[in-house]
């Protein structure tokens, strides 16, 4: 592990712990950041904390949690193997669907994370996140299961767009469908998806300059106006 990256990832976690850019802060009982290894291949992004990650302070919780660590296990990985996060990190009142100006005021920090963990595949969870970090606003039933190249704060990365695990617990065609698309997984940690700057070499985090992505630049932004998941 490098412990220049979990401490730079601590100390950004704490710049987000104390956020108000957006209205969310009002009504959250904390922030959640994200966790997970710091050096993973394999990062998983979510829409926004819910009911139970807002209380517990993680990204995926309870059923979510057990679900997607059911999926990870039958590919032969564990949680504490990838990282977790969310677009918001603060939780949306009802879990309403985020608002572009949240999104906007928020996404800084998850282009920062990835920056930081620098992850080969990201895989997106659900249509808002996949939106978001594609830059095309297809809906995930479309998308799923299909990688696509994007560039990320100047790295190739394999981005992977899956159905959220909250939608799949509730609905066993589409539980089917994730399993399969999980599947993909290891084939595409061992695929050519490989950084701009080398093979995936790990660069001293010294070497990378904070703040990495001014608010917006991250990924090129467009409208996302999307439905649950
Ligand atoms: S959702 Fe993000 S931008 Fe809004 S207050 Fe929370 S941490 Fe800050």
């Amino acid at each position: 592990m490098s412990s220049d990256r979990a401490a730079l990832l601590l100390e950004e976690a704490g710049r987000a712990a104390g956020c108000t850019r957006c209205a969310l802060h009002a009504g959250r009982t904390q922030v959640v950041f994200g966790e997970g290894d710091p050096d993973a291949e394999l990062a998983f992004v979510g829409e926004a904390p819910g009911f139970h990650e807002d209380r517990e302070g993680t990204p995926f919780a309870g059923r979510v949690r057990a679900l997607l660590e059911s999926l990870l296990g039958g590919v032969g990985l564990s949680l504490d193997q990838v990282y977790l996060a969310t677009v918001l990190k603060c939780r949306p009142p009802g879990n309403r669907d985020p608002l572009p100006e949240e999104s906007a005021a928020c996404e800084p920090y998850l282009y920062r994370q990835l920056d930081l963990v620098r992850p080969r595949v990201v895989a997106t969870l659900g249509s808002f996140a996949t939106a978001l970090l594609s830059g095309r606003a297809l809906g995930i039933t479309r998308v799923h299961g299909q990688e696509q190249d994007v560039t990320l704060g100047g790295r190739r990365v394999t981005l992977y767009p899956l159905y959220h695990p909250a939608a799949a617990l509730y609905t066993p065609t589409m539980l089917e469908v994730l399993e399969r698309d999980v599947a993909r997984l290891p084939q595409l940690l061992a695929g050519e998806a490989e950084c701009v700057d080398a093979t995936h070499a790990r660069v001293p985090v010294a070497d990378l300059a904070p703040p990495a992505f001014p608010r917006g630049e991250g990924r090129e932004r467009q409208p996302v106006q999307l439905g649950l998941f």
